[in-house]
């Protein structure tokens, strides 16, 4: 029997479980840890909560969750409740899929004023991880700047603009809800220090800002480059140059809040008085692909500022870490004989939800390397026998089943369940306390 810990419930965790199912049958014993009493990482605290059909892939991962030599210890933070060295004497093999769960710095004067945030923590404030559930950003003033150019700025943009009736549908959490209702944000300004064909936007996300109800993006015409110069781009590039461009068509709008795109737009600082106010910016150049500063600068209006600049991976006791890619330093996932990693925390914040899924395949691949015959560990016996010991109290697959359970119940009308934000109400929910 091959004993398989998997640190981190999200796709990458489940995708390396799948893979080890299909390889070793009922020759595995898999173990999936995670710091919350609730599965499957950013698919409930990252992915947008108006983008139900995106989510509904963690129903793909329950018919792994629920295979009988498959378990969900929830509530249990490796590094924190047990280390990789006591799991490394309990598995065979421990895999690290812990993701990238912090935001990278701006590194910019002002980034610690008030109503400056990072996205992790915005986007975990509206979809209730309860890490951030307490973040209470301002929506009294009326400009927000989002810095970045990928898609979780423009979900962030999209959260913001959208009308009360726009999240029928949505699991976007009570508390962002009612705080939006109230919003006098009327525009946001995203930064991007380079230009449209820099962009990692996709299409799809790129799209929806053209149908919002009171919502218009603007693009600066000036900012696109010759349209011949679009036939180089991948088909799917294309596309969300396609949108930009229609963004830039001068249409009369009566739309009243604005989505501005700011391309070649290097944020230098924040300036308020406690609270953020503006940010200053520079304008850049394109110098073989690089975002050069012109010394042109100009100051944008700004309540509100969210960088959704990446992420890192959160370092862990004893387990090497590459400081400046910010994530576990491994070689092909390898960390250390028995330590692996994948996902995220392998190859940093970038792929969609699929790209983690040839990852897990991979690791499994490369343990099934390295371990012919499986040695003589104990597995989730030695681990219960440990917790007992320490006083851990873990979740179980089970328990979860009943806090999932307990949140449809008491969604609004048309929501598909209302999450729970605090681990007590969790672990209440779950019966556990
Ligand atoms: C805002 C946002 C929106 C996104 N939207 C989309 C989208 O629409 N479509 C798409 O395809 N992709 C989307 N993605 C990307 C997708 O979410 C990622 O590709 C995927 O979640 C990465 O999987 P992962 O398993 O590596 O990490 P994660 O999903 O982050 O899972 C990591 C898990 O590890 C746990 N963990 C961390 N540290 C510890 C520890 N020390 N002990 C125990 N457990 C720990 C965490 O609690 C978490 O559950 C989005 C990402 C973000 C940030």
């Amino acid at each position: 029997m091959l004993h398989l810990a998997i640190i981190g419930s999200g796709p990458a965790g489940y995708y390396t479980a799948e893979a080890a199912l299909k390889r070793w049958g009922e020759e595995v014993h898999v173990d999936i840890f995670d710091l919350q009493p609730v599965p499957f990482g950013l698919i409930r605290s990252g992915v947008a909560p108006d983008h139900q059909s995106i989510k509904g892939v963690a129903k793909r991962y329950d018919a792994v969750a629920q295979a009988p030599n498959v378990r969900f210890i929830g509530k249990v933070a490796v590094g924190r409740d047990v280390s990789i060295a006591e799991l490394q004497e309990l598995y065979d093999a421990v895999v690290l899929a812990t993701g990238a769960p912090s935001d990278r710095a701006l590194g910019i004067p002002g980034e610690d004023l008030g109503n400056v945030f990072g996205s992790a923590a915005f986007v975990g404030w509206y979809n209730g991880h309860p890490h951030f559930a307490d973040l209470a950003p301002d929506f009294a003033g009326a400009h927000a700047v989002v810095i970045g150019n990928g898609n979780v700025a423009l979900d962030i943009a999209r959260i913001l603009a959208k009308v009360p009736q726009e999240f029928e549908g949505a699991d976007i959490v009570a508390h962002a809800l009612d705080a939006l209702k109230g919003s006098g944000i009327a525009s946001v300004t995203i930064l991007g220090r380079r230009g449209p064909h820099q962009i990692a936007m996709t299409p799809k996300e790129l799209g929806e800002l053209g149908s919002l109800e009171r919502a218009r993006p603007r693009v600066d015409p000036a900012d696109l480059p010759p349209e011949v110069e679009d036939a180089a781009l991948d088909p799917g590039m294309r596309k969300s140059i396609q949108h930009l461009r229609a963004f830039a068509a001068d249409t009369p709008s009566d739309k009243p809040f604005t989505i501005d795109f700011d391309f070649f737009a290097a944020p230098r600082a924040l300036i308020g008085d406690g609270s953020v106010r503006k940010v200053e910016v520079e304008r850049t150049a394109l110098v073989e692909g690089r975002a050069v500063g012109t010394g042109e600068t100009y100051q944008v209006p700004a309540d509100l500022v969210i960088a959704a600049i990446g992420y890192r991976t959160n370092p862990i006791e004893g387990v090497p870490y590459d400081t400046a890619a910010g994530r576990f330093a491994n070689e092909e996932g390898r960390i250390l004989p028995g330590l692996y990693c994948v996902g995220w925390a392998r190859r940093g914040p970038s792929g969609t939800i699929g790209t983690n899924r040839p990852d897990g395949f991979a690791i499994v691949d490369r343990i099934a390397e390295d371990f012919p015959a499986p040695g003589n560990k104990q597995g989730r016996v030695g681990f219960e026998a440990l917790a007992t010991a320490r006083g851990v109290d873990f979740v179980t697959f089970r328990d979860w089943r009943k806090i999932d359970e307990a949140e449809v119940a008491r969604a609004r009308d048309g929501a598909p369940r209302e999450k729970f934000v605090a681990f007590d109400q969790m672990l209440a929910a779950a019966g556990k306390h």
